[in-house]
């Protein structure tokens, strides 16, 4: 017979995370740099009470549960009280990534059918040549005053503190089921239309108290944390949420995300942590460096979203900065792995935990992982056989928004990675399965090359690309873009593949270029440079393998 527990219930809503921090951590401070470009501060407390008149406002203007509240906005504050309050009242935060091109963004919003969208001052113009194509919006919101309104707008606006104003800051958060949805994100999209990914209270508040532990993201409320990974990317990798549940002080940087800017502002608030994608700490590094700056504070940058260059994390190790590395993708919420030591890290010899230290880390308390072969049987840990990446658990995607055929296979969602594990759990991703390069039959992590490249002095970015091939079927191309004054040539670059890697993995040529495209996630682009340069040695019978 079944014997219930008996413990107190109580919904898992994301509304609890922001009440709890306006008691807790009622005087800590929440900072952001405004688009306006001054530094605006405030407390957990002040920030509760104007969630609280925002989910007023909502209810008042008829926004009920389950309606999507769509968001075009850098990190601030109004963007974090958006988050809440449009979540507490039962309806979805949907955030929008401006990066995109206008017409994708215009898919988004009418595919989501969100009756509000809240921007930034500075993404007006974008408002202006959207709005049009998008009928079902009935309220455009600019998140400012009523006298920062523009004057002549091709549509009428609303402003945000005009809309919340008026309304009081007392607001009994409902209670319901901890499966509704709160969030909403659209996956970038490179190949095909964005696809939503709908987040739940329960997934993302469990996300929240996972990624805090100190084998995840080791949040406490003695950090000041910063997230420049965008507001609009998977909820900024869930930080807003993190640091509400620990009370930890909050240092929102706006559009600033260069060296300089972030170093004075996490300077100035004494940031302890951050997190964000490899090209923003190349930045950092880089104007560090050149400037001879140290931080008295700043020791830990989470790195994910692309690979961790070994060389980007000795750069961060020579200016104090531990880098962690994590992986994890829209559909995980995003967090799956953070690479933190394990019970016999300590007792390893130096070069294995460097080489421990590149990989992307053990999937946090809450999610199962599996690396599995082309018949779909579940390959071995060993670290070496590399397989297609599948995971599961509370924060993992099983269908996506609008689209009524699940993806997972056998309940395992098939994360589109190609992987290692080793004995440790540690996993290592040796490519993207779209990306990786199938020479003669064998398989070459376009990864591991690209960050051989970067590990020399002269390359400032490089994308490794399949190329098709009479011979090979593909074969590796280098597109790189030198330093500036670099003089490296192609022969050069090679040539410092020697003794690195196998023999036949070494790519078979270099073109340089003055940049590289980026997606609208800051990733490498690399559907396009197999568009530019896919071609490369049809004609041609390079290296033998
Ligand atoms: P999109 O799929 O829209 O590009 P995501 O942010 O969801 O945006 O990207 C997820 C993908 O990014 C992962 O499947 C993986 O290929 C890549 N990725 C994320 N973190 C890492 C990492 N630390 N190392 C290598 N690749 C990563």
């Amino acid at each position: 017979m079944n014997m219930p527990g008996q413990m107190m219930y109580a919904p898992l809503l994301l509304s609890s995370l922001l009440a709890q921090a306006a008691q807790r951590a009622a005087a800590v401070e929440i900072v952001s740099r405004r688009v306006e470009g001054d530094i605006h501060r405030y407390t957990y407390r002040d920030c509760h009470a104007r969630a609280m008149q925002l989910a007023n406002a909502l209810t008042r203007r008829g926004i009920h549960g389950g309606d999507r509240v769509g968001t075009l906005a850098w990190n601030g504050y109004r963007h974090m009280e958006l988050y809440y309050g449009i979540s507490g009242i039962g309806a979805v935060c949907h955030t929008i990534n401006p990066r995109l091109f206008p017409e994708q963004i215009a898919y988004i919003i009418n595919h989501a059918r969100d009756r509000m969208i809240c921007f930034d001052a500075s993404f007006a113009p974008l408002v202006e040549q959207i709005a049009h194509q998008c009928p079902h919006v009935e309220t455009w919101m600019m998140l400012g005053d009523e006298a920062a309104l523009p004057d002549a707008f091709a549509i009428p606006l609303e402003s945000y503190e005009a809309f919340i104003g008026e309304h009081p800051a007392q607001f009994a958060w409902p209670q319901f089921d901890e499966r509704e949805a709160a969030a909403l994100c659209y996956t970038s999209g490179t190949t095909g239309n964005p696809k939503g990914v709908l987040y739940s209270h329960r997934s993302l508040t469990l996300m929240a108290y996972a990624s805090v532990a100190p084998d995840a993201l080791c949040l406490s409320a003695a950090d000041t944390i910063a997230p420049v990974v965008p507001m609009f990317h998977v909820n900024a990798w869930g930080l807003p949420f993190s640091a509400a549940l620990v009370g930890a002080k909050l240092v929102l940087p706006g559009a600033k995300l260069d060296g300089e800017s972030l170093c004075a502002l996490f300077e100035q608030e004494g940031v302890t942590c951050s997190a964000g994608v490899p090209t923003v700490w190349l930045g950092l590094a880089d104007y560090m460096r050149r400037n001879d700056k140290r931080s008295g504070t700043f020791k830990r940058a989470i790195v994910g979203g692309s690979a961790c260059p070994p060389q980007l994390a000795g750069s961060l190790g020579e200016l104090g900065i531990n880098a962690v590395h994590a992986w994890g993708m829209t559909e995980l919420s995003p967090v799956g792995t953070v690479c933190s030591p394990s019970h016999n890290y300590a007792d390893k010899p130096a070069d294995e935990r460097a080489c421990l230290d590149a990989k992307q880390g053990r999937a946090i308390a809450g999610i199962e992982l599996k690396i599995v072969g082309a018949d779909g049987e579940p390959l071995t840990w060993d670290g070496k056989s590399a397989g297609d990446l599948m995971a599961r658990g509370h924060w993992v995607l099983d269908r996506y928004y609008g689209v009524e055929q699940s993806p997972l296979e056998g309940g395992w969602f098939p994360t589109g990675d190609v992987a290692t594990i080793d004995a440790d759990g540690y996993m290592q991703i040796t490519d993207r399965s779209k990306d990786v390069i199938k020479s003669g039959g064998e398989w070459i992590s376009s990864i591991e090359l690209e960050c051989i490249a970067m590990s020399h002095p002269e390359v400032e970015m490089v994308a490794c690309i399949a190329c098709e091939h009479p011979k090979w079927d593909e074969r590796p191309l280098l597109v790189v873009v030198r330093r500036p004054d670099s003089t490296l040539t192609a022969s050069d670059l090679l040539a410092f593949y020697e003794g690195k890697v196998a023999k036949w993995w070494i790519p078979d040529d270099v073109v340089f270029v003055s940049e590289l495209p980026l997606t609208a996630t800051g990733k490498l682009h690399k559907l396009v440079l197999r568009q530019r340069f896919g071609q490369h040695f049809v004609g041609t019978c390079a290296r033998p393998a």
